[in-house]
């Protein structure tokens, strides 16, 4: 063990909670070893932690990085158990400061089977409906506490501006007003903050609740050709009014945590921007949270990743990265951090400063009151509650682009009770296309079953008459189609499961055999086009054989609720939050631009009327 022990007697005032946070916060830190505030500010995946090592090293945080799960399909309770087994091993450490556990909780708690999956950020801009996903963000909040979960890194509040980004669907729109309004998430992630509270203190309400994360500080969605973690050519004036309203927001809001970015801003790594962590989000903008890296993002301030580690560490803390997700080698960083603060080229008080925001955040939240979680949440994980909540989301969510030739002739909604009706496509009954990357697998999977839910073509089939015959066929050959006498055809098509980088993308064109059974089947019988894609794609040139176009974009495990719309017990409401390009080589063109010709504008959507709203 590296505690230093010549003093064993401990003064736990820290511990009793009748004393104000500050005098325990105090207090604490008083007793601390700097090897164990160097431990506070260090976050190692699960896969890398054992009990002990939590105990010997009393290391601060820990994280279920993309996939990482206990096991396959685990169960609420064996998370729980999962998560205590390490919360044991660092409550037995010296001073027994609990670690928090965080995970990527982006569309409901994601990594985790049988979780509710609710649509990637860029549907929810679609509804324009903060109060909704203020309601996501409390349903999150208890899937990640059934699982014994009290951290999530979540909003993303990027304001993407080129859907050729990976990660366009983790951004509610292109618009920075739209963004700003979905900081209301984090009211329910966390609770809404008292009013009179003094502006920049972490806020979290009670143990339903969980510490949020806004990400990625600060241009994220701004990187030049929508290259992932590229550099933002931004002028103050830009970043001021498109990239930073959101923080501001959320800050506002008592975001506890924020993320810094791997991208640049005007060509400094965000990591090392200590003008923008240090002297504007926690100087200007009073955050008095903390501020977390991303994972591995210390390592990646250079290329190749790592080669000049113990320098990027200098630069990182000093720059005001309060937590580093390592994800792995803790004892190398607490080696180099040692030796930078010995030789005097960290300061103590920076030190301190990050021990004080992590120790603040932990003592809000209860964490030392609660350390260990209980199994009194677990029956929220996919709870029918949630379920219902993420149904109406889809349904808010869903975008009207064409709707027969014009008003006179609309498709929309579809007649339930007909002869045969034809399902087609890749996206049709495959619930892993449809919720998109951070769903169980880091990067998804393209798996019909690869949690619980209902898929598109599970909704047709509740949504239709028993008497309507439905023939599914994914990739029909046009014969087939032209020889059935279908009333019409549904086509489901659009991207495969993405995650960051490997999202990036320079021809946004369906991929095949998508692309072929949409125009095969629209070319033989009156079809609606269902597109499940993170971002707009190259539809110009189809447009004139599709009878009825819908974007759906990833709407996760409830797949009944484009049914529900489809067939009209629900009005189609939502409008783009996203310019609709014509070519790949507008862009990137967002609303407000000067030479703006898009397909469909900003704000664009078609309405039906629903039969039951
Ligand atoms: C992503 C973050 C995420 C982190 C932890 C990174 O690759 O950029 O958004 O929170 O991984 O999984």
């Amino acid at each position: 063990a590296m505690a230093d022990n010549s003093n064993p007697i401990i003064d736990t005032l820290y511990k009793d909670p009748k004393h104000p946070m500050n005098v325990r916060i105090g207090n604490l830190m008083n007793q601390m070893t700097i090897e164990e505030k160097i431990a506070q500010m260090t976050q190692i995946d699960r896969e890398a932690a054992t009990p002990d090592i939590m105990r010997d090293f009393s290391i601060g945080s820990l994280l279920s990085g993309g996939g990482s799960v206990p096991r396959d399909q685990a169960t609420a309770k064996e998370w729980v158990d999962m998560v205590n087994s390490f919360q044991n091993g660092s409550l037995s450490s010296r001073l027994g400061i609990p670690m928090i556990y965080g995970i990527d909780a982006v569309h409901g708690n994601n990594n985790v089977y049988k979780a509710t999956i609710f649509p990637h950020n860029v549907g929810l801009g679609v509804t324009r409906d903060p109060d909704l996903v203020k309601r996501i963000g409390a349903a999150t909040a208890l899937e990640a506490r059934a699982t014994g979960i009290p951290y999530v890194f979540a909003p993303c509040i990027a304001v993407c501006r080129d859907p050729r980004w990976g990660r366009c669907y983790e951004s509610y729109s292109e618009d920075q007003k739209i963004v700003e309004q979905m900081t209301q998430i984090i009211g329910g992630l966390q609770g809404d903050v008292p009013p009179n509270s003094r502006k920049g203190v972490p806020y979290i309400s009670g143990r339903n609740k969980v510490v949020a994360c806004a990400k990625h500080f600060v241009g994220d969605g701004g990187t030049k050709d929508g290259i992932n973690e590229n550099n933002t050519v931004v002028n103050w004036h830009e970043l001021l009014s498109i990239h930073m309203p959101a923080y501001y927001h959320s800050i506002i809001k008592g975001v506890s945590t924020i993320m810094v970015s791997y991208s640049s801003l005007n060509g400094v790594k965000m990591h090392g921007n200590k003008d923008l962590v240090t002297n504007f989000l926690k100087g200007t903008l009073r955050f008095r949270g903390f501020v977390i890296s991303d994972w591995k993002g210390v390592d990646k301030m250079t290329v190749p990743e790592h080669a000049n580690y113990s320098h990027s560490l200098l630069e990182a803390i000093n720059a005001g990265v309060d937590m580093v997700m390592l994800p792995y080698n803790h004892t190398e960083f607490r080696t180099i951090v040692l030796s930078h603060v010995k030789n005097n080229l960290i300061p103590i008080s920076r030190i301190d400063d990050a021990v004080e925001r992590i120790l603040r955040v932990k003592f809000t939240m209860g964490l030392f009151e609660n350390p260990i979680a209980d199994y009194s949440f677990v029956d929220k994980l996919g709870s029918q509650a949630h379920r219902d909540l993420a149904r109406e989301a889809v349904q808010k969510s869903l975008v009207l682009l064409k709707n027969g030739e014009n008003a006179d002739t609309p498709l929309l909604p579809l007649p339930k009770k007909t002869s045969r009706i034809l399902v087609a496509g890749s996206h049709a009954n495959n619930l892993g296309l449809q919720c998109g990357g951070w769903t169980i697998a880091w990067q998804g999977l393209d798996s019909k079953n690869l949690t619980v839910g209902t898929t598109i073509l599970n909704g047709i089939a509740n949504a239709v008459d028993p008497t309507t015959e439905i023939v599914f066929s994914e990739n029909p050959e046009i014969e087939f189609v032209k020889a059935n006498n279908f009333s019409y055809a549904i086509v489901a098509v659009g991207e495969p499961p993405y995650t960051e980088t490997a999202g990036d993308n320079k021809n946004l064109t369906i991929p095949e055999p998508g692309l072929s059974t949409m125009k095969n089947v629209c070319g033989s019988v009156k079809c609606v086009v269902v597109l499940i894609s993170g971002r707009p794609l190259v539809i110009e040139p189809y447009l004139n054989t599709i009878d009825a176009l819908v974007a759906a974009w990833l709407p996760g495990t409830e797949g009944q609720g484009v049914a529900d719309v489809l067939f009209g017990d629900y009005g189609f409401t939502g409008k783009l939050a996203r310019t609709w390009f014509r070519t790949i080589e507008q862009l990137p063109m967002n609303v407000g631009d000067k030479h703006y010709d898009p397909l469909f504008p900003f704000g664009f959507g078609l309405t039906t009327k629903g039969i039951r709203a």
